[in-house]
């Protein structure tokens, strides 16, 4: 773009009431325009992410106002949506008393465009029937235990990939994620507190994620991972460095030598892929890491074209 347009413009968000802000793949404040910066409480020359500017504001009972018993879960429960799909557009309201109407578009690097204007005068008498709107769809994406996303939203990511490899070509990968010997953490502890290293598991992996991937709960102890436009070798790294962190994890103050572990299947799409072969691939390569030993992450090594050739 011309240098002059592009001083044009960012002269024209300098003075603009609307408020405008740019966050990197990994969630950071890139860009913030005047209005977006005193509606955040974000000075010129910082550069917080996304969830420590919610963080502090919220401590201090500015921005937006959440109505959250525990932060710490809202918080996970909305990175495990935020920025996911191409383009999102919500209200949220501040402690000043204004009433945004905030859209989100991302990139498929996770770089993402927000810009909020003030509605706090149109169509008041509507409003609580479209946040109720929205907290519906919200729960209809979100998993009661964890607040990760659910299979629902999950299933659309999977999707995503197949359709992205084969309108672009590029390829993305699907991990199945299930947590080890998991009976035997119920049997010792009891379901009450199985639930909660269900809890941690979901907290520790939704802390280590790009913002181009998606997490969330299939059912029982059973997870998985999308990561498009990503190698197989690059997703493997990813989900070795997750274990090592799980590993270490101790999520029962009760019990501090209780550790536990998961074991994950791991493939990359191909483009004549349906859902069912996909998920497949990454289910068998599952039980591969489990017959293996648990503990561990195997990727598919099945040839491109395995599934024609067998027929
Ligand atoms: P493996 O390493 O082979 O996966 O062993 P496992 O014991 O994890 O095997 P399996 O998949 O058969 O057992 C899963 C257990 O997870 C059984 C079930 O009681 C427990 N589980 C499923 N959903 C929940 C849940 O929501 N909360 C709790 N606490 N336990 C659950
Ligand atoms: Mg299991
Ligand atoms: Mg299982």
């Amino acid at each position: 773009m011309d240098a002059n347009i592009c001083s044009r413009i960012a002269q024209l968000y300098d003075a603009s009431d609307v408020l405008v802000a740019v966050y990197d793949g990994f969630d950071r404040l890139r860009f913030a325009n005047p209005a977006f910066r005193a509606a955040y409480f974000v000075e010129p020359d910082e550069a917080p992410t996304w969830a420590e500017i919610m963080r502090r504001n919220h401590g201090l009972g500015r921005g937006t106002i959440l109505c959250v018993p525990d932060f710490d879960f809202w918080l996970t429960s909305t990175l495990s949506r935020r920025g996911k799909t191409g383009f999102r557009a919500f209200e949220t309201d501040l402690h000043d008393g204004r009433w945004l109407w905030m859209t989100e578009t991302v990139e498929s690097d996770g770089w993402m465009l927000c810009i909020a204007s003030d509605i706090t005068g149109i169509r008041v008498e509507e409003r609580e029937i479209r946040q109720d709107r929205d907290l519906a769809i919200k729960a209809s994406y979100t998993d009661d235990l964890t607040r990760v996303a659910n299979r629902r939203f999950l299933t659309a990511r999977i999707e995503q990939i197949l359709a992205d490899h084969r309108a672009a070509g590029q390829s993305g990968c699907l991990a199945v994620i299930d947590l080890d010997n998991f009976k035997l953490v119920n049997d010792r502890f009891g379901h009450q507190t199985g639930d909660l290293v269900l809890q941690d598991f979901a907290n520790q992996i939704q802390g280590q994620l790009r913002r181009s991937d998606s997490f969330g709960r299939m059912g029982g102890e059973e997870f998985a991972l999308t990561f498009p436009d990503t190698s197989l070798e690059h997703a493997r790294l990813m989900l070795e460095r997750m274990l090592t962190v799980v590993r270490l994890s101790k999520p029962l103050a009760n019990y501090p030598d209780f550790a536990y572990t998961f074991s994950a299947g791991l493939t990359a799409s191909r483009v004549d892929d349906a859902l069912s072969d996909f998920y497949r691939r990454a289910d068998d390569a599952l039980y591969r890491a489990k017959v293996s030993g648990r503990n561990q992450v195997q990727a598919c090594d099945e040839p491109v074209g395995w599934a024609a050739e067998a027929q």
